[in-house]
């Protein structure tokens, strides 16, 4: 067995789509699982639609993920030259032939097609041409573009997802190849380039799943070993619809701005399509290679669950030291225009990590302790607020008493609370939550010693007045 080499191959016609990401996450795992070489290819033939600023984006979005490249980019473009010589070679070998039809020819037959409802194909009348047709059509001057000669014979594969794959090639057209000025078409380009690049795998969306036919044609034609295929499943939106923006982002930089973590959504990612047995989910790099391979791709198409990646989200950003997140976080906080200087900001954030699904959430909470003015009351300081009723402000007021006279320090704070609620015969919860809801407008958050802790005295003591209606 030849070593493995695979590649990623997008177009830079726009952002990098978590889909896209998914099939460079899968080539890479394996090209690391396997100690194979994972090649860059940036397929931009579509001069009109490519743009710097699109492959920029692409290179920037897998190198936050981790994903690597041992290879390239290599420019598709730049290629075309060869590809060509590559269908002039084929012309020469009678394995393809210039097609002179015009532009009106071929609407016109597509509309007959469609007039019999039967589905267009070419049917190769300049295939049969003769040599001596062919040449005096040459010598006057005709355009012509190249079609591949189809044969005969089926085409079918081994697919390391789907299992064998086959079609009949005289339900094929004679594909073009190249085009009257001289461009590539896209299968051309990709075989051409697979070859050049002695690609072993090619792993990618199951949308191409139609091109592979034309494609193992052209290896046969070039007397080339076909690579193995495994056509990965589409994505998802959780109402069961192919994933796009109706669903929201579907950006990877999206999710970069929104403080998701770059290893939480590669590990997201992989297990969009991809099981590593068991009900493993939360996999460290090692693990993931170690644990990858191209039979535990799944058939069926995976649904992207945001409520899952915020989750996963959750589970690294408990899992990392606070060092780790004072970056973004701080980054996050100055865009919103909050100044922690003075504070201990990784006090801050461990205080809130825990209970965060990403890290804009942790910037908002921070924010809140750090800067009254921020505190909004959720639904569910509401709901307390008028379930308490007369008791919210006056367990507060009963707070405030106790609360002047205490040392500041979470131990302190916690004993004195509860020495409140039994020399007042009150529920414990009945003290804490009106103090949650004073510090931060929600019920939710770290143990309310802490809250009071991290706070600090004087902010705390003016936000429970406050609430409290004094
Ligand atoms: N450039 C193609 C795309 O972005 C991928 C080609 C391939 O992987 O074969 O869909």
């Amino acid at each position: 067995m030849p070593a493995v080499r695979v590649r990623f191959a997008p177009s830079p016609t726009g952002y990098l789509h978590v889909g896209g990401a998914r099939t460079a996450l899968f080539n890479w795992l394996y090209a690391r699982k396997t100690g194979g070489t994972m090649v860059l290819r940036i397929e931009d033939t579509d001069q009109e639609r490519s743009t710097e600023a699109h492959t920029q984006v692409i290179l920037d979005g897998l190198t936050w993920l981790g994903i690597t490249w041992d290879e390239g980019p290599y420019f598709q473009a730049e290629a075309g030259p060869k590809h060509k010589a590559d269908a002039e070679q084929l012309l020469g070998e009678g394995k393809a032939y210039r097609c002179f039809c015009t532009k009106a020819e071929l609407d016109a037959a597509r509309e007959a097609a469609e007039r019999a409802k039967s589905s267009f194909r070419y049917d190769g009348r300049c295939g049969r041409l003769s040599a001596a047709e062919v040449q005096g059509r040459l010598d006057r001057g005709e355009p012509f573009s190249v079609r591949l000669r189809m044969p005969d014979e089926e085409i079918a594969w081994e697919d390391a997802v789907h299992g064998r794959i086959s079609f009949q090639g005289r339900d094929l057209d004679d594909f073009i190849i190249l085009r009257s000025d001289g461009t590539p078409i896209y299968n051309l380009a990709v075989v051409s380039d697979d070859i050049a690049m002695r690609i072993t795998h090619v792993i990618r969306g199951d949308d191409h799943v139609s091109n592979t036919p034309k494609q193992i044609a052209l290896y046969r034609a070039f007397g080339q070993p076909t690579p193995v295929f495994a056509h990965v499943p589409m994505i998802l939106g959780n109402d069961g619809k192919k994933l796009s923006k109706r669903h929201g982002a579907t950006a990877v930089g999206d999710y970069q701005n929104q403080g998701i973590l770059p290893l939480a959504m590669r590990n997201f990612l992989a297990l969009l399509g991809w099981s590593p047995g068991g009900d493993r989910e939360v996999l460290p790099e090692p693990e993931m290679i170690a644990l990858f391979s191209l039979e535990g791709i799944q058939k069926k198409a995976a649904v992207f669950d945001t409520t899952k990646l915020e989750w996963m989200n959750g589970q690294y950003l408990s899992a990392l030291p606070a060092a780790d997140l004072l970056p973004p976080v701080t980054r996050h906080l100055a865009e919103v225009g909050v100044s922690t200087e003075g504070r201990d900001l990784a006090a801050l954030v461990d205080a809130v990590k825990v209970r965060s699904r990403t890290l804009l959430d942790i910037a908002h909470q921070v924010a809140v302790r750090v800067d009254g003015s921020r505190v909004t009351r959720d639904a569910k300081g509401d709901a307390l607020v008028a379930k308490l009723g007369d008791a919210f402000p006056g367990n507060l007021r009963l707070v405030l008493g106790v609360l002047e006279g205490a040392e500041w320090t979470a131990p302190a704070l916690e004993a004195a609370v509860k020495a409140l609620a039994e020399a007042e015969g009150k529920k414990l919860g009945d003290l804490m939550q009106p103090i949650r809801v004073a510090l931060t407008g929600g019920t939710v958050s770290e143990p309310v010693n802490e809250l009071l802790a991290v706070v600090g005295r004087d902010e705390s003591l003016a936000r429970i007045r406050r609430a409290a209606g004094l």
